[in-house]
């Protein structure tokens, strides 16, 4: 998996999300640029979600396993299988992990 640019993203005024890069001494970059069609509002959403990426990603691979990766006996909250087994087809717990990826 390509290594994407570390969170925090910000919404700048308009319609920009930037981060500070890990290469560049910090200078801020670019992430994304959200388009103002339909509306304003949808607009604002979309930025407000695509900047949330980060912290949602973090989260789906701290609650994959319960918290305990190098544990095989753990569940995945969602589709309910142990590590051990893998999840099971379908569960939309891997298939996000998997689509944030590049895998899905
Ligand atoms: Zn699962």
């Amino acid at each position: 998996m390509e290594k994407f640019t570390p969170g925090p993203w910000k919404i700048e005024p308009g319609r920009e999300i930037t981060a500070q890069s890990t290469r560049y001494e910090g200078e801020e970059i670019l992430v994304a640029k959200v388009s103002w069609r339909p509306t304003q509002a949808e607009m604002r959403a979309n930025a407000t979600l695509i900047s949330a990426s980060p912290n949602m990603y973090a989260a789906l691979k701290l609650a994959e396993w319960g918290g305990h990766a190098d544990d095989e006996e753990h569940y995945c909250p969602v589709c309910f299988n142990k590590k051990r087994c893998g999840h099971a087809r379908g569960c939309e717990l891997a298939l996000s992990i998997a689509k944030a990826e590049g895998r899905g």
